[in-house]
């Protein structure tokens, strides 16, 4: 029988057994990817894996089970039922009945589009050539290169009438130089690639140009001084944008953290309570959208059914909503706005970031800096450290550059950026007209921890923050 019609009978035996909604998940990805280090093949994986997410509702409580690689209806309708079972024990101990805002039940199917069919032949020789390039440098001792291939196949039913599958694929490349020479050792690190096929790390995306810029970087920085401790006007660049974003933007617009629900796991959002007032300056607009294609926060439906929508999360400064699934949408009494996703079957579906970005503004880059009496031009993100309520934050780039007088100075290494998001968010007087999406390939959340891929990104932006170097 197949996965599909084993998620179909899932949702029946669900309902028979007395719950008041079901729905199903029917997973299958496989991965093919590699590992190179300093021109040598460290390892290949390949994976695959397939399987049934049933998240069950009965009596205003959730009840959830998973099953790898189903081989019958037994099996299927005994773990059904448990679920049900177990969600109406909890029910019984339960104040607060969980209720689900109402959505339209689509019936669909969707394929992404890929230009070219990803094989590992032609990964390992781009990532073979970048490991060249890599180590053409002098300075460099150590190049680390991983590409993989994933494709994912997804059918989503629920007791309610939608039926909807997704086919897509992500090629996502890692690219990391590290370069030695007297007694310092600096690194340059960057991701690339995106939902789609090998058009995601070729052509236009060429990640040999990466490559090359990573261990040009790494070497640079042997060379780069120290700042000293100094708050002053920043522009950031859109790749530490993009983290920023993420961090202090993103997780905090996801309306279980704004109840608190993620507090013990994932913390909560210092602006719970704000929506409809001022959190930054006019210049700070911010939109989640999953509709962007090559993005890897790429869906038409989330894994509530719920179709993808560009949402408004901050406009001209204010607050003005946040990522909603349909059970805490009917506690804001608003919209489900397609935000719920899970990283596999085995998963309940969280409130997550699909694409959340900075919008850009009317400002040339170069004008940003031109207006800079003493600053500083802070560059690709590194490491971030945000509070449980993401109010203060510290995101570490990969470098920097002083600027004075309006032009760009020294390089600088190992430099930290901090402040506090509403007075940072205030600050903000200038975003640029470019606009980048970036890969990423790491956000956790959740107990069981789930690893979330997604976009983020925005333009060029200026503002005030403290800059510091490690040690200094
Ligand atoms: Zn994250």
């Amino acid at each position: 029988m197949l996965l599909q019609d084993y998620a179909e009978k899932a949702i029946v035996f669900a309902v028979q057994s007395g719950a008041q909604y079901c729905d199903a998940r029917a997973e299958a990805i496989t991965s093919n990817g590699f590992v190179l280090e300093n021109g040598e093949i460290e390892h290949f994986s390949s994976v695959s894996d397939r399987g049934l997410g049933i998240r069950v509702l009965a009596s205003g409580a959730w009840g959830f089970c998973s099953i790898s690689d189903p081989q019958s209806i037994d099996q299927i309708k005994s773990s059904a039922e448990e679920a049900v079972k177990s969600a109406l024990h909890y029910a019984s101990l339960k104040k607060q009945k969980t209720k689900l805002a109402e959505v339209h039940a689509f019936v669909d199917k969707v394929d992404l589009k890929i230009e070219q069919r990803p094989s590992i032949e032609e990964m390992v020789e781009i990532a073979l050539e970048c490991d060249k390039i890599i180590r053409s440098k002098k300075r460099i001792n150590k190049s680390s290169i991983s590409i993989h291939h994933d494709s994912f196949s997804k059918y989503f039913v629920n007791s309610e009438g939608a039926k909807i599958s997704q086919n897509f694929d992500d090629v996502i490349a890692n690219l990391s130089a590290t370069a030695h020479e007297f007694g310092l050792t600096e690194t340059a690190s960057s991701t690339e690639g995106g939902r789609g096929g090998m058009e995601m790390i070729t052509g236009q995306n060429d990640i040999t140009k990466v490559a090359e810029s990573v261990s040009q970087k790494a070497s640079e920085l042997i060379d780069a001084k120290g700042v000293k401790e100094e708050k002053a006007t920043v522009v950031m660049n859109p790749d530490f944008v993009a983290l920023l974003t993420h961090e202090i933007l993103g997780h905090p617009s996801e309306a279980d953290r704004v109840l608190g629900k993620e507090m013990a796991w994932a913390g909560g959002a210092w602006w719970t309570g704000k929506l409809g007032g001022r959190v930054g300056s006019d210049e700070l607009n911010v939109m989640d959208d999953p509709t962007i294609t090559s993005s890897l926060g790429w869906y038409k439906y989330d894994d509530e059914g719920v179709i993808a929508t560009k949402k408004s999360l901050i406009e001209d400064g204010v607050l003005t909503s946040h990522m909603q699934s349909r059970e805490t949408a009917s506690v804001f009494n608003s919209e489900p706005n397609s935000a719920m996703r899970a990283t596999g079957y085995a998963f309940m579906p969280l409130v997550r970031m699909a694409c959340t970005c900075i919008e850009p503004g009317d400002w040339n880059p170069s004008e940003m800096i031109k207006d800079i009496k003493n600053g500083y031009l802070v560059c690709n993100m590194k490491v971030p450290s945000i509070d449980m309520m993401r109010y203060n934050w510290s995101i570490s780039c990969q470098y920097a550059q002083k600027i004075e007088n309006g032009e760009l100075g020294e390089l600088l290494r190992d430099v930290i950026v901090l402040g506090t998001a509403p007075e940072f968010f205030n600050s903000i007087d200038a975003r640029g007209k470019d606009f980048i999406v970036r890969p990423i390939t790491n956000c956790g959340k959740g107990d069981p921890m789930q690893i979330m891929r997604m976009g983020n990104g925005g333009p060029h932006i200026r503002g005030t923050a403290t800059v510091k170097s490690v040690g200094i």
